[in-house]
């Protein structure tokens, strides 16, 4: 009896071993995956990491990229459009005017009854319609009929408050924030689509020609008046308020930069420059590249996957489109490699583009002590239940990763322009005044009053800019790191909405009945 109740009890101590083994072996497995995961998150952090001579590197190469760009076309990646915009809204613009933006996710239409000095916006409207993904890739026709089609019904709804000028058609501002080489203020070729659009009969096309087209087979007398750059939109949109504003940034599904340079430093326009002196210039910065910029494997894997690899490398570190997908590929490499989110590799995480830059700004948000909200957008996202505390800071991390490496690069970007029109505080002011002369505010070259230029603002839009804190943050403190002492006299703020309303503006100011 003795024997089998010490047998019994050897059986149940060898088994309370063994589960106790199991527990301790499945332990060990998810520490050192765990360790496997944080040794995937530093490498990916060290990969990213942005110090300020780096970031100083970006901003030289920015500057010195812009300078090639103006000197000869094709002297850069960034294409430096001239936009024919040689004066932009004062303010005393008055009158109905129309504009349509066709910017990437969505498209708008707008009107805008200006009122002059004293009146100035007395009455606007817009609405927003989703693009049908179908259009995006579709056929010319059918993409510039709808927008036709959509600013038609609108047109048809135009209420009290809203008149044109007598004897006047109405005039529109078509904001097109894509690649184009403009021959004139109102035509324009598209060079190549970004962000997602792939319509290729429109390639090599008029883009003013083709919607002006579609506007009259609908029976409407309306006339396009200015083609503008979403990012020359939203300089003007800033300019009508803010007589400082002297560069524009879109950081949205995709990103840009519009600036005014001195029209002498334009040298591949020859001697078709304007008599003001000056033009804004699209930069088209999403495609800037350098070899400073700082490039991970999942940067990599990500651009051979667009529909266009090896373009727009800047546009792919920093805008709204592209961000959550280089923390899914991390977050994958992670599921992949340390099981991260348990033994399977949750399905929808290989899709391309499953986890959108909101949900990730989301997550980057979530100050509660166990990252609930982390846990719920994985949860909602990928279907997966029950994450640790250890998991969700992981996740945490990659986010704060990548959303500080755009937004740095962002900043570098802006110190770049800066550097480039002597805005940096790296020049002396008189030099500064003497060679930016009017373009940037000063009146007199020489004169003690042009040695004060002032302030310089920057107008930021887009929905990554607006909606994501920590990325508005992050990028704020780079520009400041940057610039030092002379950031006192940059202001980076948010201009919302300044790419519609700016090419109904713009319109205006071009228009022979928009100053009185
Ligand atoms: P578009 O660039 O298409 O003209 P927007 O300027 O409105 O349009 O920007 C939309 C983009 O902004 C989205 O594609 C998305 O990447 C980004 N975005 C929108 N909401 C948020 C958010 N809450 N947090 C971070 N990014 C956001
Ligand atoms: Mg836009």
């Amino acid at each position: 009896m003795g024997k089998v109740v010490a047998g019994v009890a050897i059986v149940c101590a060898a088994a309370a071993c063994a589960a106790a083994a199991v527990v301790v072996s499945s332990r060990m497995r998810v520490r050192s995956q765990r360790r496997h995961a944080r040794n995937v998150l530093q490498e990916f952090q060290e990969a990213c990491s942005t110090p300020l001579p780096r970031l100083r590197q970006v901003v030289d190469a920015m500057a010195v990229e812009m300078h090639a760009g103006l000197v000869s076309e094709g002297g850069s990646r960034l294409k430096m459009l001239p936009t024919f915009v040689d004066r932009l809204p004062h303010g005393d613009e008055k009158g109905l005017y129309y504009a349509v933006d066709l910017g990437g996710t969505n498209f708008r239409v707008l009107r805008v009854q200006l009122g002059g000095k004293q009146g100035r916006v007395i009455k606007q409207e817009y609405e927003e319609v989703a693009i049908p993904p179908e259009l995006m890739i579709g056929s010319s026709d059918e993409l510039f009929d709808f927008i036709a089609k959509e600013l038609s019904s609108f047109v048809a709804r135009e209420g009290d408050g809203f008149r044109p000028v007598a004897g006047q058609s109405r005039e529109i501002g078509f904001t097109f924030s894509f690649p184009v080489q403009q021959t004139a203020l109102n035509s324009g070729t598209l060079l190549n689509w970004t962000k997602g659009f792939k319509v290729v009969d429109a390639i090599g096309q008029d883009v003013v020609a083709a919607l002006q087209t579609c506007i009259q087979k609908r029976g409407h007398e309306m006339r396009i008046a200015a083609l503008v750059n979403d990012t020359v939109g939203t300089l003007a949109g800033g300019r009508y308020w803010n007589e400082d504003v002297m560069i524009a940034v879109i950081l949205g599904t995709g990103t840009n930069a519009a600036y005014v340079e001195r029209a002498q430093a334009i040298s591949k326009c020859g001697n078709v420059l304007p008599k003001s002196g000056q033009m804004v210039i699209n930069m088209e910065w999403g495609n800037f590249w350098s070899s400073h910029l700082p490039r991970t494997q999942a940067d990599e894997a990500l651009d051979n996957e667009t529909i266009n690899p090896g373009e727009q490398g800047f546009e792919k570190m920093i805008s709204g489109m592209y961000l959550g997908d280089v923390v899914r590929r991390v977050l994958l490499k992670m599921a992949q490699e340390a099981a991260l989110f348990g033994p399977n590799v949750p399905r929808k995480m290989l899709e391309a583009f499953s986890l959108g830059t909101p949900d990730m700004s989301k997550m980057h948000a979530d100050e509660s002590s166990d990252l609930k909200v982390v846990g719920n957008v994985l949860r909602d996202v990928y279907g997966i239940e029950n994450t640790s505390l250890a998991v969700r800071k992981i996740v945490y991390e990659v986010c704060d990763t990548v959303a500080e490496r755009g937004a740095r690069l962002a900043a570098a970007g802006i110190v770049g322009i800066l550097k480039k029109i002597g805005r940096d505080g790296t020049h002396s002011k008189w030099k500064v005044a003497s060679e930016q002369n009017h373009v940037n505010g000063c009146e007199e070259v020489g004169s003690p009053v042009a040695s004060e230029c002032g302030k310089t603002v920057v107008a930021m839009d887009g929905g990554l800019y607006e909606r994501y804190s920590k990325f508005r943050a992050y990028m704020q403190v780079a520009v400041v790191e940057l610039l030092g002492d002379a950031s006192k006299d940059v202001v980076v703020e948010l201009s919302k909405d300044g790419s519609g309303i700016g090419a109904a503006l713009l319109a205006a100011s071009v228009s022979q009945n928009g100053r009185k």
